[in-house]
């Protein structure tokens, strides 16, 4: 199956090796790259240590499929922190909150 044909009107849960490379790599040309959108779009770079997964635009609960069109990079901060809520303004993930300083 051709790689921008794969996926659509699939809505299993899928772990990101079981996406085909080719599809992935629609994913990357389409962002312009691989790195969180999420982090992108708020200024904030990524930490190394954060892996990225693969994010559906429309989450596969409200009817959202495994093409490539639905799919985007995000940090796993980011990932978990938005579950089945619609892309809105993006939240800062944990780990970019500032921190309370904390007293001497
Ligand atoms: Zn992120």
């Amino acid at each position: 199956m051709s790689p921008r044909q794969w996926g659509k009107g699939d809505r299993r849960r899928l772990s990101a090796r079981d996406y085909p490379p080719a599809v992935l790599a629609l994913v990357d040309d389409r962002q312009g790259g691989r790195f969180c959108v999420e982090c992108r779009a708020l200024g904030i770079v990524t930490p190394a240590d954060e892996p990225l997964q693969i994010d559906h635009k429309q989450p596969l609960s409200e009817g959202g499929d495994n093409h490539h069109l639905n799919l985007q990079w995000t940090c796993r901060a980011h990932n978990c922190g938005r579950g089945a809520r619609p892309i809105g303004a993006p939240r800062r993930p944990t780990w970019a909150r500032r921190r309370p300083r904390e007293e001497p």
